[in-house]
């Protein structure tokens, strides 16, 4: 017998027929004789419903009163599943993050977990009782709700996992698994059968949504085995694992994860001296906005562009700050562009081989594709490209490195 957390995914949870279904796989873990948590997030397209009536109402919600109206999503999903599991005569009880007592800090829309009270839950496995926890929210020590940025039940579930000390993790989705790239990009995509927490984390980071990246950080700090699987075919997904676990054969390229939701800022004609880097980033990271790739290049005139890129949805703020530094500093002005995406390789192979980087360019070169930015680390290789390119760049990465199933084909 085992203890297993599995989390449910909205599509997975996006009409009664298939709450209906998922109750069912709860059962059948259970016939088999396995202890289930259950995570729910919201039902599909319900968290963007939500922003979407906060941002009608105000342009730019107070982050308290947003995270006290989205959590809501997940509080229906819970009740839904605990009703469709009683109804086939399991005993369920839904909880909210606060019921539970998920304790977060107080960073609004991207709060952080800092302790589960695990007696509650522990206690209705014990009696047989199915908990039904609502995923991506929390409760601050004032008792203000929080959330914990899209995607934030993965990270819910691996949470419960590790207070649980459960057996396994398991995060059913709409794929069976994780693959190469997003097989909505790449129909040719392969899933992996195993990847490490290292470039599960990287492709995370890099933009593939399949888990949300504090979920992966968890599972990897804490050791909890983590599974990605899908809710509607049978499988056994992909397990994320140490990678001592990991053989010699591992490839080169594990995959290639991009990301649609950056945008570049400019700020041009700046006097190249020393402290420019800090005076522009400075008052950038004080407002908390995240700074992803930096370039900075001294043109014949002696003055330096200095180029980074931030998350679309802190654009503004950030052109904002910019703006205010430029004129500080004596800049000619600001740019941005919001056409723009980033698309990643990841393999912890390409510690041990050169020319991967090269022929990433030459790839793109031959596609016609311009790169605008890169950015590299021992495990990963990022560039920025124009977004109109995005599919013919994966496609044509995903065929150079030959992960297709059919080797190159
Ligand atoms: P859920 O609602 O279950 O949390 P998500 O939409 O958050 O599901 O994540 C699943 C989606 O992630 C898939 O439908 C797929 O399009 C996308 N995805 C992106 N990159 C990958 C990848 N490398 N492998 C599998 N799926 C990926
Ligand atoms: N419902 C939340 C979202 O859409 C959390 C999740 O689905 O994991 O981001
Ligand atoms: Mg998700």
């Amino acid at each position: 017998m085992a203890l297993l957390v599995q989390k449910y995914g909205g599509t997975s949870m996006g009409s009664v027929e298939r709450i209906e279904h998922v109750a069912g796989k709860v059962a059948l873990a259970r016939e088999r004789g396995h202890q289930i948590v259950v995570v729910v997030s919201a039902m599909s397209g319900e968290t963007d419903r939500l922003i979407k009536l906060a941002k009608s109402m105000q342009a730019r919600p107070n982050p308290r009163e947003l995270d006290q109206m989205i959590a809501t999503g997940e509080q229906i999903s819970t009740a839904l599943l605990a009703m469709a599991l009683d109804k086939r005569g399991i005993q369920a009880r839904s909880y909210l993050g606060s019921q539970v007592a998920i304790r977060t800090d107080q960073a609004y829309n991207k709060a952080r977990i800092r302790s589960i009270d695990s007696e509650r839950l522990l206690a209705d496995c014990a009696a047989g009782i199915v908990p039904v926890v609502a995923g991506f929210q929390g409760v601050d020590d004032d008792g203000n709700i929080t959330t914990l940025g899209r995607g934030g039940s993965d990270t819910t579930g691996v949470a419960l996992a590790a207070a649980l000390k459960a057996d396994e993790c398991q995060i059913y989705t709409d794929v069976d698994g994780v693959y190469t790239t997003d097989p909505r990009v790449e129909p040719r995509a392969r899933r992996l059968d195993r990847i490490t927490f290292e470039e599960m984390l990287e492709l995370a980071s890099l933009g593939s949504k399949v888990l949300q990246i504090r979920s992966v950080e968890f599972a990897g700090k804490y050791k909890v085995p983590l599974r990605v699987l899908s809710t509607f075919t049978d499988g056994p997904g992909t397990l994320i694992t140490l990678e001592d676990n990991i053989s010699m054969e591992e490839p080169l390229i594990s995959g290639i994860a991009f990301a649609r939701d950056e945008a570049q800022l400019t700020v041009a004609g700046v006097p190249d001296r020393p402290g420019i880097a800090a005076a522009i980033l400075g008052p950038i990271g004080d407002a908390n906005v995240e700074v992803d790739m930096i370039v900075q290049n001294v043109g014949a005139d002696g003055t330096t562009d200095f180029t980074f890129t931030v998350n679309r949805s802190e654009h503004e703020r950030a052109v904002e700050i910019a703006n205010k530094v430029a004129q500080e500093l004596k800049a000619k002005g600001v740019r941005s562009a919001l056409d723009i995406v980033k698309v990643s390789l990841v393999g912890v192979g390409m510690r041990s081989h050169a020319g991967i980087a090269a022929k990433m360019f030459k790839t793109l070169a031959a596609e016609g594709i311009n790169i605008k930015m890169i950015s590299t680390s021992e495990i990963k290789i990022s560039v920025v490209i124009e977004d109109k390119y995005l599919e013919l760049a994966v496609r044509a990465l995903h065929n150079a490195f030959e992960l297709s199933e059919s080797k190159g084909g």
